[in-house]
């Protein structure tokens, strides 16, 4: 397509909030008018957020998992990861230090690790809860009973990270074994809304067999979950998985996506992911001009960051919590923006009240 033709439907995402299935997949696929989507999401992004980016202090706590999905280098199948496990010490000193550095918000994020029963997952909670009482707790620990997601609730938690990972049945199927079902991950989603959570989403970019297809049923799937916050990043191949022969998700594509997401749901929190900082050296200040505004710095402790390891050249796994804080307000002031230590709720208004 011409590139006047590309820009225009640029435009018409902006003014509209959405495209037909068959427009949306000529815009993920061309990037003939990037500068003109990019420079409409981040008009769409200041009037909805200003300059402000979030951060999300990242805990990553075990690395243990009882799932086999063939992108993640954590998969239990893969033998050659080392498995840790932190103490609740240890969580909770990651906590002080995020306190100390400013930050607002906890994501302790791990693999499906059956120590961790919801009594001892309740009670990392309650002491965080009881410990910064001034900070919101968020949990990505994967797929669970309702009954779970709501005693974590009551005992404290308030937001979810659950990525539905592909919202194609089929395009599922190839990238998890039989015992994992799309059908389940959307329950959990659905199931952690009415609950009450503040809710996370998304999907890898460019993950084996995707098609633009497929990543509009992953737009379409977003409209009817109306999620607080959208998580995309490229797949990135791990060299111990069934997907170590596969090319990464590219930088382009990502960026091009995030615009897009900015564009459908202008109220949604949207990072700028480690694995977008992974692929490309400014991937993250990147992704803030195409209207990304929450950035998740590592606060785990430097030991255990190389065994978190989701996919290769993951950045930041020798550093310190406060090294990783003096990069990132760099990294975020040279791309225009500015750090806000809030809690950073989703700021939702007029008809996007879901
Ligand atoms: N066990 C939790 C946390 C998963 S890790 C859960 O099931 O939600 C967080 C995200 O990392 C995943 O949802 C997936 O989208 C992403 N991820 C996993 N492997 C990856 C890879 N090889 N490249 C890029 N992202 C990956």
């Amino acid at each position: 397509m011409e590139n006047t033709d590309m820009s225009k439907l640029a435009e018409k995402l902006y003014k509209e909030r959405d495209l037909s299935d068959a427009e949306l997949e000529m815009l993920i696929d061309d990037g003939g008018a990037d500068d003109v989507l990019f420079g409409y999401a981040d008009k769409v992004r200041r009037e909805n957020y200003g300059d402000e980016v979030y951060l999300r202090g990242l805990i990553e706590f075990t690395n243990y998992c009882r799932n086999d999905c063939y992108y993640c280098g954590i998969r239990r199948s893969n033998r050659n990861v080392e498995r840790y496990r932190l103490t609740q010490e240890q969580i909770l000193d990651c906590c002080k230090t995020g306190h100390s550095l400013g930050y607002r918000t906890f994501v302790l994020q791990g693999g499906e690790d059956a120590y961790f029963t919801d009594d001892r997952i309740c009670d990392m909670i309650s002491m965080i809860h009881e410990s910064f009482p001034d900070c919101v707790i968020t949990l990505s620990i994967g797929e669970k009973s309702r009954e779970s997601y709501e005693r974590y609730f009551r005992t404290g938690a308030r937001r979810y990270l659950l990525r539905h990972e592909t919202a194609d049945d089929e395009h599922y199927r190839k990238l998890h074994p039989d015992e994992l079902s799309l059908e389940n991950r959307k329950r959990c989603l659905f199931d952690l809304k009415d609950t009450g959570y503040q809710v996370g989403t998304g999907f890898m970019v460019g993950s084996p067999h995707q098609t633009a297809k497929n990543i509009v049923s992953d737009l379409r799937f977003m409209q009817k979950l109306n999620p607080d916050m959208i998580g995309i990043g490229p797949f990135i191949r791990h060299k111990d998985t069934p997907f170590a022969g596969y090319e990464s998700g590219t930088l382009e594509q990502t960026l091009r996506l995030i615009a897009i997401l900015r564009l459908m749901f202008p109220y949604a929190l949207i990072p700028a992911t480690t694995a977008l900082g992974s692929i490309h050296p400014t991937g993250r200040e990147q992704g803030l001009k195409a209207g990304a505004n929450v950035i998740m710095p590592n606060l785990s402790p430097t030991e255990v960051r190389e065994l978190y390891l989701l996919y290769e050249n993951k950045i930041c796994t020798s550093e310190n919590a406060s090294m990783c804080k003096g990069c990132l307000e760099r990294r975020i002031s040279s791309a225009g923006y500015s750090i806000s230590y809030s809690v950073g709720d989703v700021k939702r208004k007029g008809a996007d009240k879901g």
